[in-house]
Order: C-alpha cells, then sequence, then structure tokens
C-alpha cells in the first residue's frame, strides 16, 4: 500500500473536533471514475498523489468557514468493495452527502438521480445535507451534460449544486465550505 494515502483507522483516531466535540461525517457517492477520490485527495491536502489507485480512505480536517471550525470526517469508501452491507452502511452512517457526478458522462449523471433516490429512502423523515457535484467542468469539449441539467436537477432533489474540476482545483474550496455551511444550517434548526 502506498505512503501517500491515509489509513482510515489512524484518522478516526487522529480526528480532531470542533467546538462542541462534533466530528461531522461526509461520505462521497457517485460511479466510478466520476472524480470522488481526486476531490477527497484535495480536501485531504494530499492532491500530488495522483498516481495512488487507493481503494477507500477516510480524511480527517477542520475547516475554518466563516470565522467557525468544523471538523470533518470525509469518506471515500463507497467503492471500497461491492458488498451491500457498505452500501447500506454508507447510506446511514452520513451527517452529509456529496453526490458526484462526471459533465462528461451522461450516465453518471442518471446514477446520481438514482442515488439521491436510494438515499431519500433510506433517510426518509431526516433532512440531510445533500450537495450534487458536476465534476470535470474542465473537459469542455466532451461535456455531455450542461450546467442548466445539473442545476434544475438538484431543484427537483431538493440539494445544492456546484460544478467542480478537481484536476485545475476549481471550486473544490467552496464546494467544501459549502458542505460545511449546509451542515451548519441543519444544526442550528434542529436547535431552535
Ligand atoms: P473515482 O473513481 O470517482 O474515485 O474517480 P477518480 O478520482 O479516481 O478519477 C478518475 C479519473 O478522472 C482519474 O484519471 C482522474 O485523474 C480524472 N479526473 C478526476 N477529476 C477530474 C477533473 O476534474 N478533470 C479531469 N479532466 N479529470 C479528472
Ligand atoms: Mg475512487
Amino acid at each position: 500500500r502506498n505512503s501517500c494515502v491515509s489509513d482510515s483507522s489512524d484518522s478516526v483516531i487522529s480526528s480532531g473536533s470542533d467546538s462542541d466535540g462534533q466530528v461531522y461525517k461526509v461520505v462521497l457517492l457517485g460511479e466510478h471514475g466520476v472524480g470522488k477520490s481526486s476531490l477527497a485527495r484535495i480536501f485531504g491536502g494530499v492532491e500530488d498523489s495522483s498516481d495512488c489507485e487507493e481503494t477507500g480512505n477516510t480524511y480527517d480536517r477542520s475547516l475554518v468557514v466563516d470565522d467557525e471550525e468544523t471538523s470533518i470526517l470525509l469518506y471515500d469508501v463507497w467503492e471500497q468493495d461491492n458488498s451491500q452491507w457498505l452500501k447500506d452502511q454508507c447510506m446511514r452512517m452520513g451527517d452529509a452527502y456529496i453526490i458526484v457526478y462526471s459533465v462528461t458522462d451522461k450516465s453518471s449523471f442518471e446514477k446520481a438521480s438514482e442515488l439521491r433516490i436510494q438515499l431519500r429512502r433510506a433517510r426518509q423523515s431526516e433532512n440531510i445535507p445533500i450537495i450534487l457535484v458536476g465534476n470535470k467542468s474542465d473537459l469542455v469539449r466532451s461535456r455531455e451534460v450542461s450546467v442548466d441539467e445539473g442545476s434544475a436537477c438538484a431543484v427537483v432533489f431538493d440539494c445544492k449544486f456546484i460544478e467542480t474540476s478537481a484536476s485545475l482545483h476549481h471550486n473544490v474550496r467552496d464546494l467544501f465550505e459549502g458542505i460545511v455551511r449546509q451542515i451548519r444550517l441543519r444544526k442550528d434548526s434542529k436547535e431552535e
């Protein structure tokens, strides 16, 4: 195993916590090849290790957003194995979800809708923060899904939407800041 990837057990142990001692679990979902691991590595600050062919990882980081610190555990484990157990576990454990598709792959976009439906079914009464992500926005010439299609889908599914390019690091920070803000919003509305 490559040394450039952090092992999930390590990061769970070393996880920090924010002011109320809570660490939020954010789970990446999406078809193979859409860029989940690339986005996760940028989040984890190990983006230069693109030649790692890892099978599953967890990244632990605190983000300061709007002058407040929040601890996030990012799970890139959706494709770790093909067991139904793992898929079910992923659907259950997240405090928030990032559903990724590639703008160059229409079928990954359709898969993203499926995942949104599955998630809604698994967590029926909960109002979980979800961000729909159209990645690979740099590949202009092979685009198959327009920005409008992406944002329309997000409206239907009642979630946030952003296009990113992991390759160019475009909007990746906005994505993770966005998920932190979403988590805080839901948290605050629960406490009222
Ligand atoms: P995963 O299977 O969802 O984890 O996807 P990976 O992160 O492994 O990415 C799959 C392939 O797409 C890799 O070759 C990446 O280098 C490439 N890739 C990921 N994000 C982008 C992006 O934003 N733009 C481009 N052009 N390629 C990307
Ligand atoms: Mg991957």
